[in-house]
């Protein structure tokens, strides 16, 4: 998918880094979105687009390049980070209630319109964050928001994962929604509020 890696690499033949550093990244980053590929919903949900006036149009070779290096050499950060934030969550629940769930920071297509996303279908379960898609100071509601889903098994946003979230929020020092809110669907949809970024890719890019 993200081939002719030569031309960029005799783009930027002056970079500090090797020949062989920019392709071991840029392979380890192409096989990782692959993977991760296979843990979506559907493998569509997963992939660098850009949105312009509202069409959405493959990124440029140059740039899915520059995005795979960046997560070859950065992503194990990510996810430890976003690992930090699902061990919080799993805090707010005995042992025996914790389910196995697995989380990877991903960059989602920007035609489905996701911030994140739960596959409550695959064992483990898995939760995807578009991490450049939120601002960092809210991925921890992000993940919070996503484990409600995986903890309860369902991907709606009925009262019970309203409870379990309620719960969530409690523990991790967020704000809980009121019992009214609690009640619409649509406010639990984007509960807890986070703050979107203006350019989504600019962080898979390293720009941010
Ligand atoms: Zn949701």
């Amino acid at each position: 998918m993200w081939s002719s890696l030569t031309s960029f690499l005799s783009a930027i033949a002056f970079s500090k880094m090797s020949y062989s550093q920019l392709t071991d990244a840029f392979a380890r980053g192409n096989e990782y979105l692959r993977v991760v590929q296979s843990y979506a919903l559907e493998p569509g949900m997963v992939d660098i687009e850009n949105s312009l006036w509202g069409y959405y149009t493959r990124t440029l070779q140059s740039d899915q390049i520059k995005i795979c290096t960046w997560i070859g050499n950065n992503i194990s950060q990510v996810n430890a980070q976003l690992e930090e934030y699902l061990q919080a969550c799993h805090e707010c629940f005995h042992p025996q209630e914790r389910h196995h769930i697995k989380i990877f920071g991903a960059p989602l297509a920007q035609s489905f319109g996701i911030d994140g996303l739960c596959n409550i279908l695959s064992k483990p379960i898995i939760i995807l964050i578009d991490v450049g898609r939120i601002a960092p100071e809210d991925w921890l509601s992000l993940v919070a928001h996503e484990y409600a889903h995986a903890h309860v098994g369902n991907a709606g946003h009925n009262q019970q994962f309203a409870d379990v979230l309620h719960h969530l929020c409690l523990g991790l020092n967020l704000e809980p929604p009121t019992d009214d809110e609690m009640k619409i669907e649509l406010k639990l949809r984007s509960w807890p509020y986070c703050r979107s970024t203006q350019n989504p890719l600019a962080f898979w890019m390293g720009e941010m």
